[in-house]
């Protein structure tokens, strides 16, 4: 009989955000199809009560809570405390959790203390032969995994953007609250601030709908004989601000701006999709003078809909990377689609 405990943190503003809810869509059908199980929500945060009447409806046997200003922070040990004493008042076999940074990097030290085993990066949770198993890719997205263990307890982390959130109706949790005390060498670390850039400044957005991948083409030599670095510059983020589309780079072209090149001074390594990029996962996405020679590809593994703009008819996109590529002069497209966009 497994005992699933999902494990959720509270925004600043007493929210639960979306992989948290995620997390909870993923342990309602674990529930749901595991005979017998129970299903326990345990919440961390400075108050977490408005998150816990945020998904009061969601069928949960248990709530448990730990709370305080202490808890309120994203920090090591006050996470691992937390989370610790949550499996231990569940006695919880299962712990699925959402694989946000914070988490990531809290859970699979709580999975040791526990004596339990841990994994990350699971985007599926099905049943096999009566009994859970994760999926999760390895060597680059390039081969899927299918992992059961019998070892309990046992944590799973899930990567957001994989499972629907759970949706359902708001009301009031009745929440336990577990009275944990952190040491003081548990404080040592304060968070001192949050540095982010301002909202348009930031090019990724993991839930837009569409990626836009730009290529170092933008920078290389136009047919006139000359580059069009700040034209290029002025219709990518055109383009962004009118779609909100999320923003990707090939490594030539993040390679570029790094090493202070007059290139796109937006575009940094954490846009670089592929290989020793990121892989995100979008319903669709377009890429514009960019080549697409395969460890770039690589990043594309989740792109559902794929579209490519090449100058060149033999580029990697027309070799079965794409759905649609344009032989088309990018300038001149992005150009005709901004000015689509402005009169929609
Ligand atoms: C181990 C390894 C890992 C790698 N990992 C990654 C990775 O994670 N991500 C990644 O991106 N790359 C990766 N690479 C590099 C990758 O192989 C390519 O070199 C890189 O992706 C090329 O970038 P690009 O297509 O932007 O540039 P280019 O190859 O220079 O292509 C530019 C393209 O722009 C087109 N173009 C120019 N002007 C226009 C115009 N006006 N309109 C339309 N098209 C135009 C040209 O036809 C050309 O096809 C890796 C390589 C290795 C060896």
């Amino acid at each position: 009989m497994e005992t699933i405990l999902v494990l959720v943190y509270a925004e600043a503003d007493g929210s639960l955000a979306k992989p948290a809810r995620e997390a909870l869509g993923a342990a309602r059908s674990l529930q749901a199809s595991l005979d017998g199980s129970t299903l326990v929500v345990g919440l961390v945060g400075e108050d977490v009560q408005p998150a816990a009447n945020s998904v009061a409806g969601c069928g949960a046997d248990r709530f448990l809570g730990v709370s305080g200003p202490a808890f309120g922070q994203s920090r090591y040990a006050t996470d691992a405390l937390a989370a610790e004493s949550l499996c231990h008042e569940a006695g919880a076999s299962l712990i699925l959790a959402p694989g946000t940074s914070r988490w990531c990097r809290a859970l699979p030290g709580v999975a040791h203390r526990l004596g339990g085993r841990a994994d990350a990066h699971v985007t599926e949770i099905s049943l096999a032969d009566g009994a859970p198993s994760v999926a999760r890719w390895y060597y680059r997205q390039r081969m899927e995994a299918a992992i059961r263990r019998t070892h309990r307890p046992w944590v799973m982390l899930i990567d957001p953007g994989c499972v629907a959130p759970w949706e359902g109706a708001a009301g009031q949790a009745s929440v336990h609250a577990l009275a944990v005390e952190p040491s003081a060498a548990c404080l040592r670390t304060t968070v001192a601030g949050l540095q982010a850039p301002p909202a348009d400044a930031q090019t990724i957005r993991p839930d837009a709908a569409l990626l836009f991948v730009a290529g170092a083409g933008w920078t290389k030599t136009q047919p006139d004989g000359k580059p069009h670095a700040a034209e290029a510059a002025d219709l990518i983020l055109g383009f962004l601000r009118k779609t909100q589309a999320s923003l990707g780079g090939s490594k030539s072209l993040v390679d570029l701006s790094g090493e202070g090149q007059a290139t796109l001074p937006f575009m940094t390594h954490l846009n670089q999709i592929g290989q020793t990029g990121a892989t995100p996962r979008h319903p669709k996405g377009l890429a514009t003078c960019c080549h697409g020679e395969e460890p770039h590809a690589v990043g594309w593994r989740f792109i559902n809909e794929r579209r490519a703009v090449n100058l060149d008819p033999g580029c990697g996109w027309a070799r079965g990377k794409a759905d649609v590529l344009y032989v088309a002069d990018a300038f001149a497209v992005m150009a005709k689609v901004n000015a689509l966009l402005a009169e929609a």
